[in-house]
């Protein structure tokens, strides 16, 4: 059997007065079509990333809603979450070959899977199955009733022919697929129903839920924060396309000219991703002895309420990614008022209009320019934050995400 993740209940209505009421209506009134549908959705990992984040909140609404929502794991060990990391970079462009034991791994990994699948013995109307991980299942599983969703959150436009060649004909088993943005469609994908939209954030999360500002600080003294000095964070996996050691380049340009500046870079580590312990060990040595730079992760318990904490007292957050899928630490910063300096890739420019929400930038030297900029102009710095709030209350909420899946599901079930 697949892991089941228990995700709790979560209501719609709780939204009202948070996301726009006209997404709320429309939600109602789509979700009465699709009453009683059978959904899953499945992928490698239920924290540490993007994807776990958005489902722990996307799959209790489909159920409150009136649909039958499953959230479910596949099965993995190390060598398997290997193989899957660097499919995982060739297919965001990295150079490099999968050889024939990775692809022996990989393909033992998804009949295993698909034989858990059939031991559920459960009938699903909808299968969402999230990035490459599991992708190979709907070619392989004898499901063959549900309709089958490819969701790819990362930025496959130009991905590596030998993990492309490998993994696309798999993917001609999808009746549809989902991007997040139009550019990342591969080229040759077998998939013909494609749809286009971004991933959002749960305003209610305790991850972004508005924490009382003592809390927020007493949680952050509590990790070792200095409360009296101004501090810029990035948040994310150690992850080399999330440059973490770009961040401390810049924040070391910027240093010399506010010497108590301090940084913290969180980032989680999660069993699908291997390579992070050793980016993690990087960043460690590259920023020892400074008592000012701050490298804590979900092991010495900084979870959500700690990265909420800091993104909404930083005096700015960045996010200098050098490929992202959408990048959901963005949106969250922003929602808290706290202006993001981004990478100019992936999803990041669309939650960072022109003046709006923080400044987008390309090299190291670009984000120190940004961050001296706006640490020196902080009611700059706080006009940015604002705008941005009101661009994801309109765009990247929850209930904007949950109207995409369910346009989705009626499109697909006439
Ligand atoms: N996250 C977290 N703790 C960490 C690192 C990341 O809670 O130490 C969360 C982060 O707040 C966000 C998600 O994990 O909700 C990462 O999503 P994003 O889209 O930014 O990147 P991904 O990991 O999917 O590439």
């Amino acid at each position: 059997m697949l892991d089941v993740v228990d995700v709790g209940k979560r209501s719609l209505a709780a939204y009202r007065g948070v996301a726009p009421d006209a997404q709320l209506d429309e939600l109602l009134h789509l979700a009465d079509r699709l009453r009683g549908a059978r959904c899953m959705h499945l992928n490698a990992t239920s924290y540490g990333g993007g994807v776990s984040e958005i489902l722990r909140t996307l799959v209790p609404l489909y159920n409150d809603l009136g649909l039958n929502a499953d959230w479910k794991l596949i099965h993995g060990d190390e060598t398997f979450f290997q193989v899957t990391k660097r499919i995982h970079n060739g297919l965001q462009g990295a150079p490099g070959e999968l050889t024939e034991s990775d692809k022996a791994i990989y393909l033992a990994n998804a009949q295993l899977n698909a034989s858990r699948l059939i031991s559920d013995s459960e009938d699903y109307d909808f299968i969402f199955v999230h990035d490459p991980q599991p992708a190979v299942l709907a070619a392989i599983s004898p499901l063959r009733d549900a309709r089958w969703i490819w969701r790819c959150h990362i930025d496959t436009s130009h991905p590596n022919p030998s993990f492309w060649e490998f993994l696309s004909p798999y993917l001609g088993a999808y009746d549809a697929a989902v991007f997040t943005l139009q550019d990342f469609i591969p080229p040759e994908l077998p998939i013909h129903d494609v749809h286009v939209y971004p991933p959002a954030i749960d305003p209610l999360s305790p991850k972004n839920y508005p924490l009382p500002v003592e809390l927020a600080r007493h949680v952050l003294e509590w990790i070792g924060i200095r409360m009296h000095r101004p501090l810029v964070t990035q948040v994310g996996r150690f992850d080399r396309w999330k440059d973490p050691l770009g961040v401390v380049h810049a924040y070391q340009r910027v240093r010399p000219h506010i010497p108590d500046l301090q940084l913290a870079l969180v980032g989680s580590l999660a069993l699908d991703d291997p390579e992070g312990w050793e980016v993690y060990e990087e960043v460690r040595a590259a920023t020892a002895g400074d008592p000012l730079i701050h490298v804590l992760t979900n092991l010495v318990g900084v979870g959500n309420i700690e990265v909420n904490a800091l993104q909404a007292l930083s005096n700015v957050v960045v996010q200098k990614s050098l490929r992202e899928g959408f990048g959901l630490v963005v949106s969250e910063a922003v929602w808290k008022g706290t202006p993001v300096i981004g990478g100019r890739v992936g999803g990041i420019p669309l939650q960072l209009p022109e003046d709006t929400g923080g400044v987008l930038v390309d090299t190291v030297e670009e984000c120190a320019e940004a961050l001296l900029h706006l640490l020196r102009q902080p009611e700059e710095a706080q006009l940015l934050g604002a705008r941005g709030r009101e661009h994801v209350r309109e765009h990247f909420l929850m209930p904007r995400l949950l109207l995409d899946h369910l346009r989705l599901l009626n499109h697909l079930a006439t």
